[in-house]
């Protein structure tokens, strides 16, 4: 008798190439998330970091590649349906929904699910984040700056999705605030077993919490593997600089 197996929830990016008319956001970019894990997508300015987010999204159509997540090909599948696939995006700068309550913005977070899981959900988010229980009535607009991005996530969370889209969750906030948030993200993939892409411009707090990464310049995969090979890579460095971008080989 054979036993099936479920299969393996996985994100996979396959020779990705998305474009803004003349101007190239990523090109033929492969990567790979699996279960529970972290992974880092780090690059500078432009290197194509929220392009290959919006994509897995279904928020920008490929001219080229695929986007599987667990098995199934979703390309071109609309955003609106990526909580049901199974996917959650912690956009930039948090955009949170300004004028309803911190409530409201969990709830929303969760329409997706059964009402009759929201309150468990709900509580792990307040597990996770104490200061949102305490501020549940609070229009998130009179948030801080810290409280929205936690907000941002447990919003995501609510969704319970497999995976977790994280875009730069550290950007202007205070270093305890920075810590707060990156714990966060850690618990989420070892409590919940959510897996997570981890944009970060700072290099060094993306290799601190992802066990791989990825190294982007002018939209192409420069560089990649664990976080113990590349801290410290020579590598790294000539990679910001841009200096690996389009050379062959690769
Ligand atoms: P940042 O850290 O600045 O957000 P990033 O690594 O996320 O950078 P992307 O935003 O993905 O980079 O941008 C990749 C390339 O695509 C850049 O050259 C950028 O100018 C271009 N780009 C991104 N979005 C658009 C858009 N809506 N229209 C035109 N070009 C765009």
């Amino acid at each position: 008798m054979t036993v099936m197996q479920p299969a393996a929830k996985q994100i996979e990016v396959r020779d990705l190439s998305v474009r803004y008319g003349e101007i190239a956001g990523v090109s033929n970019l492969n990567l790979v998330v699996g279960q529970g894990e972290i992974v880092a997508l780090v690059g500078a300015n432009g290197a194509g970091k929220s392009t290959t987010l919006k994509a897995i999204m279904g928020m920008v159509v490929p001219v080229r590649g695929a986007i599987i997540v667990n098995g199934e090909n979703v390309t071109g599948q609309p955003a609106h349906t990526a909580a049901r696939r199974g996917v959650a995006l912690v956009p930039e700068g948090r955009r949170v929904f300004s004028r309803m309550t911190v409530r409201e913005n969990l709830e929303v977070g969760g329409v997706t699910r059964p009402r009759s899981e929201a309150p468990t959900r709900m509580n792990d988010v307040f597990q996770l984040f104490p200061r949102l229980k305490a501020r549940q009535p609070q229009l998130a607009g009179t948030l801080s700056g810290g409280e929205q991005q936690m907000l941002a996530i447990g919003r995501a969370l609510m969704a319970r999705p497999d995976f977790m889209l994280f875009d730069e969750p550290s950007l202007g906030l205070a270093p305890l605030l920075v810590e707060t948030i990156l714990a966060a993200i850690r618990r989420i993939s070892r409590d919940f077993g959510i897996g997570g892409v981890l944009v970060e411009q700072n290099v060094n707090v993306a290799l601190g919490l992802a066990t791989r990464a990825y190294v982007l310049a002018r939209g192409q995969l420069v560089l990649s593997g664990t976080s113990a090979e590349l801290r410290g890579s020579p590598q790294l460095q000539q990679a910001y600089l841009g200096t690996l971008a389009g050379s062959p080989g690769r």
